[in-house]
């Protein structure tokens, strides 16, 4: 099943990249996917198999991306779709799940919502799209990793058959990075490839870092709190994600609102408008080019995950009132220095 999802752009950052001194920065941009995020990657691959299993009732918890795939493809196979989220998520979301023709229901309190949704899998059979609520995070069904297996596929073809040497993610509960290492593990072993590229998980909390930096087995909740990033803003992640990165030799990092801000409208430079989340990825690089981490040379990949429309009200908060002018070209020049910084 299939809305056109996949063979999204790769497209270099040559503005960026000059400013951080990184000669190969590419951006893999999944805002060009159906419902503008790389959840169709995983909504097709997981959906497409869940009817051969002949389910009826789709059902998931999401804060908008997930939700939003998964009403989409129930609607392109004519299935019903109940979302649990929460009522602080942006109106764009609850727009989007709603006209894909999803019942969308919000529960007072975060937790709630996969309580909710626990006992709708457990005593009505419906089938869950989404991350499994079980005690420990363990992520979503292997038939959505395996959507996400096509982005490494894309990218080993798209840079003419030679592995990134870095591929960073923005990073939740790590279905998209876990995904991405298994596309790269498989064409390793089919000598499409000849090296595997290191994962790095940008995080807005960072269990998987400080899962790192513990040394745990398993990736343990870190405190959290409301963030612009409300797409990975999870004080949880799951084991494969955490395995992923140990079997790459890579690492995971974590940046602040503001941080995410900057560089979402630092994007919008080079002709890209990248979701909150997204831009997350091009943060840790910034921040690993900081501290001196990164290798000038090497093929960086910078997943952007979703597109910024998803929330314009936040981007709306770091950009300028629109100056309004009398049509004369003194009025226009003094706003233009004053507003835009720009000289006739
Ligand atoms: C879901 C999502 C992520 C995180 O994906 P995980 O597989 O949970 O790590 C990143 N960015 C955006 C925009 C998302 O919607």
């Amino acid at each position: 099943m299939t809305l056109g999802e996949g063979m999204t752009p790769l497209i270099k950052l040559e503005r960026l990249g000059r400013e951080l001194h990184l000669k190969n920065l590419y951006v893999k941009d999944e805002s060009k996917n159906p419902t503008w995020s790389f959840k169709d990657r995983l909504c097709s691959s997981l959906m497409s198999k869940a009817l051969e299993f002949a389910f009826t009732v789709f059902t998931i918890s999401s804060s908008g991306n997930h939700g939003a795939s998964a009403a989409a493809y129930a609607a392109k196979a004519g299935m019903d779709c109940v979302v649990f989220t929460y009522a602080s998520v942006p109106q764009t979301m609850k727009t989007l799940i709603q006209v894909f023709g999803a019942k969308l229901v919000a529960t007072e309190t975060y937790p709630d919502r996969w309580k909710i949704m626990n006992e709708c899998i457990e005593h009505l059979g419906w089938c869950l799209v989404g991350d499994y609520a079980a005690p420990l995070m363990v992520g979503i069904n292997p038939y959505g990793i395996d959507g996400y297996k096509t982005i490494a596929f894309e990218l080993c073809e798209q840079l003419n058959w030679a592995s990134p040497q870095l591929v960073v993610q923005p990073t939740a509960y790590a279905n998209g990075l876990t995904g991405i290492w298994k596309g790269f593990t498989e064409f390793l072993e089919l000598d499409f490839i000849e090296s595997m590229p290191q994962l790095i998980a940008a995080e807005r909390f960072g269990p998987l870092k400080n899962a790192l930096e513990k040394q745990l087995q398993f990736p343990e909740p870190v405190p959290e709190k409301d963030s612009v990033a409300f797409s990975i803003a999870a004080d949880v992640s799951a084991y494969q994600g955490l395995k992923a990165i140990k079997d790459s030799g890579g690492l995971a990092e974590t940046v602040t609102d503001h941080e995410i801000l900057i560089m979402q409208k630092k994007l919008g430079r080079d002709g890209i408008y990248a979701e909150t989340a997204s831009a997350t990825s091009l943060a840790v690089i910034k921040k690993l080019v900081d501290q001196g981490k990164l290798d000038h040379d090497d093929i960086i990949i910078a997943i952007v995950t979703s597109s910024g429309l998803k929330d314009p009200n936040t981007t709306r908060k770091v950009l300028p009132e629109v100056p309004v002018i009398k049509p004369d070209l003194q009025a226009l020049s003094s706003v233009l220095r004053d507003v835009y910084e720009f000289q006739l």
